[in-house]
């Protein structure tokens, strides 16, 4: 028995099974490596699910967060930090945010979506609208606004009066959105869904209803933020503006964070004091990871690599590999549409060649490494999937 199965024998009697059973014990990890109890490699081609940004062991990353842990780990929201502060300003920076807006942190990017929930009723209003496809996280709050049936019907009865809307359907949109529309949510990029995007002109009808009818257009970008599609916030390439933004996953380059911003001094203002709160979020450690994550992204223009590299699956369409079927997604947030190999099967078959993928749909596989990967890295698999798709076909 390997040391590995030995462990996953072991966490079936000692684990909560939501997770079923996972696929390996991983040891440690470095840059967008991983290496398992026994040993063997793996290219990290998901990286905790777009989350280990700097990939796994970063210097930077490494050295503020046992510095910062020296200093002080965790002080309660009587007490502020330089850190938080720090970090609370860049994030405004970065998404162009006007004067008077807000950053809360929180630990996750449920609770991010759970603040911006809220965020939406003190708008005086209730109804809130999600795409179909959308996943905002498990809380029964945002498993309410998430679409999977199966998340969702078993808690049921949640929070009322959610409605979903197919994504793209302008005319849909326009005709759920009104004056009683407390907030809209969308995910530029529908990650769980399959990487699924929505169109700019769709995003930029969504900001004008929002406007016109007095509701939030609140922009879940807790996994396409944070560089992973080359632009700080995937909504940029649309050119809008939202009312509050959730974060989370690369924020902090694997130390648990979430974050909800607010734009401008009128929405910020909806929560008051009191009216919301953490013990964690916020915490100098989480906000010093948070830091070192930003100025690593700026320092080692992660941006422009995560669009460089990202951009070697855009040939994948045209380099004919039997059983891919459509690649869809930006920079480095991908989805391998297959055509023939059941996803799970391809995924099993790239873990046993030494790359870790996820099968997030039953027909596609999804790609998020972390945005340091280097092009020889990405092409490695690349040059692979001919040989995992026909392994996986011939257990299949
Ligand atoms: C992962 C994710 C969430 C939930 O974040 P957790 O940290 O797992 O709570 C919400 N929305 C999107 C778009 C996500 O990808």
């Amino acid at each position: 028995m390997t040391i590995g199965s030995d462990l996953l024998q072991r966490y079936s009697g000692a684990m909560v099974q939501v997770f079923g059973q996972p696929q390996l014990v991983l040891a440690t990890g470095h840059g967008c490596w991983v290496t398992d109890v026994d040993g063997k490699r793996y290219l990290d081609l998901l990286s905790g699910i777009a989350v280990n940004a700097l990939g796994h062991g970063h210097p930077a990353l490494v050295q503020a967060v046992a510095k910062q842990a020296e200093q002080a780990i965790h002080i309660s929201n009587f007490f502020t930090s330089e850190p938080a502060i720090l970090l609370a300003e860049r994030l405004l920076a970065i998404s162009a945010a006007p004067a008077g807006s807000g950053v809360f942190f929180a630990n996750s990017g449920t609770e991010a979506i759970e603040a911006a929930i809220k965020l939406s009723r003190r708008t005086g209003r209730t109804r809130l609208v999600a795409l179909e496809g959308s996943f905002h996280g498990r809380s029964t709050g945002a498993v309410a606004l998430t679409h999977k049936a199966a998340y969702r019907e078993p808690f049921e009865p949640l929070i009322p009066d959610v409605s979903f809307v197919p994504p793209n359907d302008e005319a849909a949109l326009s005709a759920v959105i009104d004056d009683r529309t407390a907030a809209l949510f969308i995910e530029p990029i529908q990650g769980e869904a399959g990487v699924r995007e929505v169109s700019a002109d769709y995003l930029r009808l969504a900001r004008e209803l929002t406007s016109r009818h007095g509701a939030l257009l609140v922009l879940d970008e807790i996994q396409t933020g944070i560089g992973r599609t080359g632009r700080w916030f995937a909504h940029q390439a649309a050119g809008i503006v939202p009312d509050a933004m959730t974060l989370a996953k690369g924020l902090a380059g694997g130390v648990p964070i979430g974050a909800l911003v607010t734009f401008g001094r009128r929405i910020t203002g909806l929560l008051a004091a009191g009216q919301h709160g953490t013990t964690f979020g916020g915490n100098p450690l989480a906000c010093a990871a948070g830091l070192a994550v930003l100025d690593t992204i700026e320092r080692e223009d992660l941006l422009g690599n995560a669009l460089r590299v990202g951009s070697i699956l855009d040939d994948l369409d045209s380099l004919d590999v039997a059983g891919v079927a459509a690649t869809r997604g930006r920079g480095l947030l991908r989805a391998i549409e297959l055509s023939g190999t059941p996803a799970p099967a391809a995924m099993a078959a790239a873990r046993e060649a030494g790359f870790i993928v996820n099968a997030v749909t039953p027909t596609a596989l999804r790609l998020a490494p972390p945005l340091v990967i280097s092009e020889g890295e990405l092409t490695s698999f690349v040059d692979a999937l001919p040989a995992i798709l026909e392994a996986a076909r011939s257990v299949t």
